[in-house]
């Protein structure tokens, strides 16, 4: 098999929001979970390997991404494309900058972009600056994020702390411009020593704009937004056949470990509803109460299951999230909530569980390793950014969305089994 694209995403989400992009505009789309093993036998146009790296030691997420890139090449890959989130979650350690510096050295190329913009999604960049709707980055609620707070909307600024090389920015002027202002721009910075640009878009016609400008880039490192720009380089348009799933069958939970302000108003919006809700506090999963916690919410949710969807959530706002972390610290009270979450995953789909919405990032990696899924074909869209997907298995496989827990609209969890139906 021959792929044109291959791309890393550093979260399972992310992984699925960039195969959406890159369906929706013509490709076929395989996302698998980990590195491969072996050769896939599907006949797709890009593979899009989810790796769960981005709050991994700088050094272990290099070594994941260098491992996912080496099979990616083996399949033939034209093109890598490392896929972070739009709201560019890093540490001044890392990882974006890392992984991209250790991309581009195995790939011998001396020139890539970074740019998280995602028009559909609200996130612009201008003048290198990252916006979430109306607001920086830094006023909007990724400040308070439990793992990745973002204290800065200067990505150049944000870029260049986590790397060695220079890093420069292709401003909207250019890139408003045009491929050919782009390619020049390029040339600019590179006669300056810089290998990374920043790029501003602020509409998807900025990242159609961008796209030609990318054709035979060895690697591009953004959000999902750059990708609805890249099919077209390689002589593919939309088709509707591409995002086709089998019939969903089977029971229906939604499993939510963000904390994000949309996925609180998901939550709410999902109670208000009168559905059945079982909140898991962080504090009672100390000491090794987890497996009689997970228990307890399975022997609740097993009768409710038939009578329509449930939700189990840790989802909290800001000061409850705190106020756990300071008690637990922050690594210990997100893995202990997200090995919560992935076991109350497993048990739900023991339960006849077949349509699942899992929200949050980390806990869809959590959740997604739980189930042993390797691979997932990717279907129709629910909201920018999160497409139904479908892990085969032999009682019919099991329906799955992975919400970034900033995506989707407020009736996000009634929504999703809507358009499945
Ligand atoms: P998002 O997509 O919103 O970033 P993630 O799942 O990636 O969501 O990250 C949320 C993190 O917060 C996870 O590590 C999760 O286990 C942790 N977490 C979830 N609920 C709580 C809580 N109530 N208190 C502290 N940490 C929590």
């Amino acid at each position: 098999m021959n792929i044109l694209l291959g791309c890393i995403a550093d979260d399972f989400t992310g992984a699925t929001d960039l195969a959406n992009n890159l369906v929706r505009n013509g490709m076929r789309v395989a996302q698998t979970i980990g590195v491969p093993q072996r050769s896939l036998d599907q006949e797709v146009d890009a593979v899009v390997v989810a790796l769960k790296s981005r709050n991994l030691e700088p050094e272990e997420a290099i070594s994941q991404s260098l491992e996912a890139l080496e099979w990616l090449r083996t399949q033939g890959a034209q093109q890598i494309y490392f896929k972070y989130c739009s709201t560019f979650d890093s540490t001044p350690t890392g990882n974006i900058g890392p992984v991209t510096e250790a991309l581009m050295h195995a790939l011998k190329t001396d020139f890539t972009i970074a740019t998280p913009a995602f028009p559909d999604n609200g996130r612009t960049v201008f003048k290198g600056y990252l916006f979430v709707g109306d607001v920086l980055l830094n006023e909007s609620s990724m400040k308070d994020h439990p793992l990745t707070p973002m204290t800065d909307a200067n990505l150049v600024r944000v870029m260049q702390a986590q790397c060695q090389a220079k890093v420069g920015l292709i401003d909207h002027r250019s890139v408003a411009q045009g491929p050919a202002a782009v390619q020049q721009r390029i040339a600019d910075l590179k006669s300056q020593g810089i290998t990374i640009a920043v790029v501003d878009a602020v509409s998807n016609d900025d990242l159609l704009k961008l796209g030609p400008a990318l054709k035979g880039m060895p690697l591009v490192t953004a959000g999902s937004g750059v990708a609805i720009g890249l099919p077209a380089n390689f002589g593919l348009s939309p088709t509707p056949q591409s995002s086709t799933l089998p019939h969903a069958q089977g029971l229906q939970a939604v499993v939510s470990g963000s904390c994000s302000v949309a996925t609180n108003g998901q939550v709410a919006h999902f109670k208000a509803t009168g559905r059945p809700a079982m909140a898991i506090n962080p504090a009672s999963l100390m000491h090794g109460q987890t497996d009689a916690v997970v228990q307890q919410v399975l022997a609740w949710a097993g009768p409710l299951l038939q009578n329509g969807p449930l939700l189990v959530y840790s989802t909290a706002e800001p000061d409850a999230v705190k106020a756990v972390q300071a008690q637990l610290g922050v690594a210990e009270a997100g893995a202990l909530v997200e090995h919560a979450l992935a076991s109350v995953a497993r048990g739900l789909v023991a339960l006849g569980v077949q349509q699942l919405v899992v929200a949050g990032g980390e806990t869809s990696g959590a959740c997604v390793q739980a189930l042993d899924i390797a691979q997932l074909q990717i279907g129709p869209q629910i909201d920018p950014g999160v497409p139904w997907c479908h892990a085969p298995a032999q009682n019919g496989g099991v329906h799955i969305t992975l919400k970034s827990g900033n995506f989707g609209t407020e009736d996000f969890f009634s929504k999703a089994f809507d358009t499945l139906h």
